[in-house]
């Protein structure tokens, strides 16, 4: 064994920096795969580049020492996958508080309303109305994969922001899409590809299951989101390594070997790459990947968001029989939810989606700039709760953009990308496979499409192993 190779006792299950499988990435599908190969009977070793796991799943604990899900959060009834997973391990789920009025902020004024629909005047609503049902229809037109075809390649020529200018005709019915684009996309309708967004949509279910609290927004997971992760790595046990980044794969048709910290190498027959496209171009591969893999990776783009959450003694918004749920035109937080524990006497924790693609002042957007955001929120969130608000005993905010091997927080593809290049996203290469939530066609970029992705990336990778099996065998 070389100096640098990773060693036996790091590495309980390897011999020689020799494994079956190496899954680059300890997100929730990287460490899902592990788990099933790992199940399966193979050698498999997780590099993990930050010194924790979970990657877009981060659970934070307030000075009051509730846990906030900086990252993913929610699950709803159509994410089959994650449901099952998390029954598998045991974890459970917490019912979104959906009880009372929301809130709307529209020219210069708030209004109350019941349910899914926003009080924006008869004209409004037909026009959200029919622009939910266009949507709703190319959506349906498209695929399965959603990203192929003539249709597709026509949406893919538009962007989302174009779409709403000939479609969406209202002030209110434009604020709603906007707001839905900065919470579920982190960037501008004009960066969005059409086809990205009807297929996300598509992928879904439909516009409503994606954004009502009856869909995707249904159920929190208990004890926070990385309960999930951290557990999964909890049972891989040594085969995961923290600290891990790898930068450089050099492959022939039938191994591939992973270079990491130092010149840290391991071998292995099969590689997966479980992390997002824009972030999977930080390794350098020998050979090079083919042009249309590199192409994807280099012009992929992920959303700039950021989660806020403030903490309370309690969540006196129940009192004035409000939901904690609002949108707004205007300012930093475009979008709140009630995320507290489901114990009626925890503290009260409101979540607000800062939406950092229509930041206009670049002071804002400083690493160092939490107390002028925060000051910012605090304003916005007055407009919409009062100056109650104020009295919170803590903020959090958590900025992906700033995240180490993390390139933002959720797909937002440009236009002209998905329909000539989606055949790469998932395309093995060699001993290369691919698995994250973007690759996953149903729920891409949820939790639910990391695991489909996981489910998938496995069996491509022991049909392989099985194949040469017999191969072997028979010879
Ligand atoms: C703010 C926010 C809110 C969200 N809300 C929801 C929600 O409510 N519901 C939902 O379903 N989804 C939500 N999501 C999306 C969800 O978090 C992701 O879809 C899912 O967690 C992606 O998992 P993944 O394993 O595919 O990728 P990731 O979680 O991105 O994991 C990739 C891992 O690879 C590691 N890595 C990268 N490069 C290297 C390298 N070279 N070497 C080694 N390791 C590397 C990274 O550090 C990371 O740990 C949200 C995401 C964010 C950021």
């Amino acid at each position: 064994m070389q100096e640098h190779t990773v060693t036996a006792d790091r590495l309980p299950a390897v011999q020689s920096g020799e494994v079956d499988a190496v899954v680059v990435g300890a997100g929730l599908a990287g460490l899902l795969a592990a788990r099933r190969l790992h199940q399966a009977g193979m050698n498999v070793v997780v590099c993990e580049a930050k010194d924790r796991v979970g990657g877009r799943m981060l659970t934070m604990t307030s000075t009051t020492g509730v846990p906030v899900d900086a990252g993913a959060a929610w699950v709803g009834p159509g994410q089959k996958a994650v449901l099952a997973l998390l029954e598998e391990l045991g974890i459970g789920l917490i019912p979104q508080y959906d009880d009372g009025a929301n809130l709307l902020h529209v020219d210069g004024r708030t209004y109350r309303y019941q349910g899914s629909i926003p009080p924006v005047g008869p004209i409004g609503l037909l026009d959200l109305g029919r622009a939910q049902y266009a949507l709703d229809r190319m959506a349906h037109r498209l695929g399965p994969p959603p990203w192929h075809g003539a249709y597709a390649r026509r949406l893919d020529a538009q962007t989302l922001g174009g779409w709403m200018r000939r479609h969406v005709h209202t002030h209110a019915g434009r604020m709603v899409f906007e707001a839905v684009t900065a919470s579920g996309f982190g960037c501008r309708p004009d960066a969005l590809s059409l086809l990205a967004f009807s297929a996300h949509v598509g992928g879904a279910g439909g516009l409503s299951s994606l954004l009502e609290v009856s869909g995707a927004l249904k159920y929190r997971i208990a004890g926070g989101a990385d309960s999930l992760t951290t557990r999964l790595a909890a049972d891989l046990g040594g085969r995961v390594l923290t600290g891990h980044p790898i930068t450089h794969i050099s492959r022939t048709d039938r191994t591939a070997c992973v270079n990491g910290p130092g010149s840290t190498s391991i071998t292995a027959r099969h590689v997966l790459i479980a992390t997002d496209p824009a972030t999977a171009r930080a390794i350098a591969h020998d050979p090079p990947l083919p042009t249309a893999r590199a192409d994807l990776q280099r012009r992929w783009q992920m959303g700039h968001g950021s989660k806020t959450h403030l903490i309370y003694s309690r969540p006196w918004w129940r009192d004035r029989g409000l939901t904690g749920a609002a949108i707004t035109e205007c300012g930093l937080a475009r979008m709140t939810f009630d995320v507290s524990p489901p114990d009626p006497d925890a503290p009260g924790v409101l979540l607000a989606f800062v939406d950092l693609s229509n930041v206009d002042d670049p002071n804002l957007l400083r690493p160092g700039a939490a107390p002028e955001r925060e000051r910012q929120v605090l304003d916005d969130l007055e407009a919409l709760f009062g100056e109650q608000v104020r009295d919170r005993l803590d903020y959090l905010e958590h900025d992906w953009a700033a995240e180490p091997w993390q390139s933002g927080c959720v797909p937002a593809p440009p236009p002209g990308l998905l329909a000539s290049h989606h055949p790469w996203l998932a395309r093995p290469i060699g001993p290369l496979h691919w698995a994250g939530a973007e690759t996953s066609y149903l729920w891409e970029g949820h939790m639910d499409g990391a695991v489909r992705s996981a489910n998938r990336a496995v069996t491509e990778i022991l049909t392989v192993a099985s194949s040469e099996r017999l191969k072997g065998s028979t010879r």
